[in-house]
């Protein structure tokens, strides 16, 4: 079983990436609302942004389980993986679903850090958790498609050259079923848009090439991505998990009041073990979803359930180690606010435990669909 193995070929090295990055570092990013640009840049010089890139295309060729355990160390450290995670997860729709052509085109470039593929435009201000009804257009015209529309929440597209697009190319009222007529763009930001986190399209034109797979198919290969993208996730919320765990015993153990440490008392204890317990077992649920993604079986259960189980255990977590350092836990230097906020993210993006729950009810226990 591959939770067994300690992957210390990879987790040492990251490690010590990250600690060339202390919590100064991340305090300072989070305080100035700053990019970890240097971070960011180290993690893709030392090739470990390209571990999904197959190596002929230049990268390292790895599966879903190493990928997930280089962003769990990052976020074990302290760090925050969710600045880079998505060039993992949204490469692989090129991969997947790309031409030869774009893959020989990209790729390399991807791997070598020459471009960054960051940002993928999904969630629109009408349509948020129900995709399908997303407005954004895209007309084919000639040899290119013109787009208008307007996306938000489009994470880290100040820091990406490409960014992958979704947006309908047939009307709703024209298509059989409504999660028919979506397409993915690869669209090349440093030729379309300026910065923000709101993104208008205004007759952006995107040249037909850009087209990722087959008209009218994007829904799918959407969801195609999503389970890396759940496994990947829930690998970060182990990494917080355990950093909760770690600082809140370390602090346990040395902070004395009435005259012991508090640690010693089972209302500090308990919610630190029962937090513990829970981070095990979403881990062995990660392992298992990432083994059966990596032998190439459906997983898309498996990977909802780990990535439920993982946020929420290191939610828990979180909780116990805000409580554990009492005042101190709001106290900036401590970090421990930080990562609570970090971590809570993940109930709600980028898919909310509602939905999770929904996907299970109806397509595990076969319960009718509730919207
Ligand atoms: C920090 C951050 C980064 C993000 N990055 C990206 C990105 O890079 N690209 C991108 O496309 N999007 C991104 N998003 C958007 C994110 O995917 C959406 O916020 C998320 O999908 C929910 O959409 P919404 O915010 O419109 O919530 P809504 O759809 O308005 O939902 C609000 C609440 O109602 C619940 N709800 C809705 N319908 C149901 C139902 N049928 N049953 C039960 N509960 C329901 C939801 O679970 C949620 O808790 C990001 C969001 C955040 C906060």
């Amino acid at each position: 079983m591959t939770e067994s193995r300690d992957y210390s070929e990879l987790r040492d090295p990251v490690s010590d990436l990250c600690r060339r990055y202390p919590d100064e570092y991340w305090r300072r990013i989070d305080r100035e609302r700053l990019y970890p640009q240097e971070f960011v840049h180290a993690l893709t010089e030392a090739g470990w942004l390209a571990a999904l890139i197959p190596e002929q295309y230049g990268g390292s060729g790895l599966g879903v389980t190493e990928a997930s355990v280089i962003l769990e160390q990052i976020n074990r450290c302290g760090g925050n993986a969710a600045a880079c995670h998505a060039q993992m997860y949204t490469m692989g729709t090129v991969l997947r679903h790309g031409s030869e052509q774009q893959k020989q085109r990209y790729l390399p470039e991807i791997a070598s850090g020459g471009l960054r593929l960051q940002a993928f435009a999904v969630t629109e201000p009408s349509a948020g958790t129900d995709t399908t009804k997303i407005r954004t257009t895209a007309v084919h015209k000639g040899d290119r498609y013109i787009v208008n529309g307007q996306k938000v929440w489009t994470s880290r597209v100040q820091h990406s050259d490409l960014m992958l697009l979704f947006a309908r190319t047939t009307p709703v009222e024209q298509v059989s079923k409504k999660t028919e007529g979506l397409s993915v763009f690869l669209v090349d930001l440093r030729d379309a848009v300026g910065n923000g986190l709101k993104l208008y399209f205004d007759d952006l034109e995107v040249p037909e090439e850009n087209m990722i797979g087959k008209q009218g198919r994007g829904f799918r290969y959407l969801l195609d991505g999503l389970n890396a993208e759940r496994i990947l996730i829930a690998a970060e919320c182990i990494g917080d998990g355990d950093w909760f765990i770690e600082r809140a015993t370390a602090y346990a153990r040395e902070r004395v009041v009435f005259d012991r440490p508090i640690g010693q008392n089972q209302g500090i204890q308990f919610p630190l073990a029962h937090a513990y317990a829970n981070v095990r077992a979403a881990d062995l649920m990660r392992y298992r979803a990432a083994e059966l993604f990596d032998g190439g079986f459906p997983c898309g259960a498996e990977a909802n359930m780990a990535k439920l189980l993982a946020a929420d255990a290191s939610w828990e977590a979180a909780n116990a180690a805000l409580q554990t350092h009492g005042g101190y836990g709001f106290a900036s230097e401590y970090d421990v606010e930080r990562k609570f906020r970090e971590t809570r993210l993940f109930q709600v993006a980028p898919i909310s435990t509602n939905l999770i729950l929904s996907y299970i009810a109806e397509h595990v226990l076969g319960l009718p669909r509730s919207f």
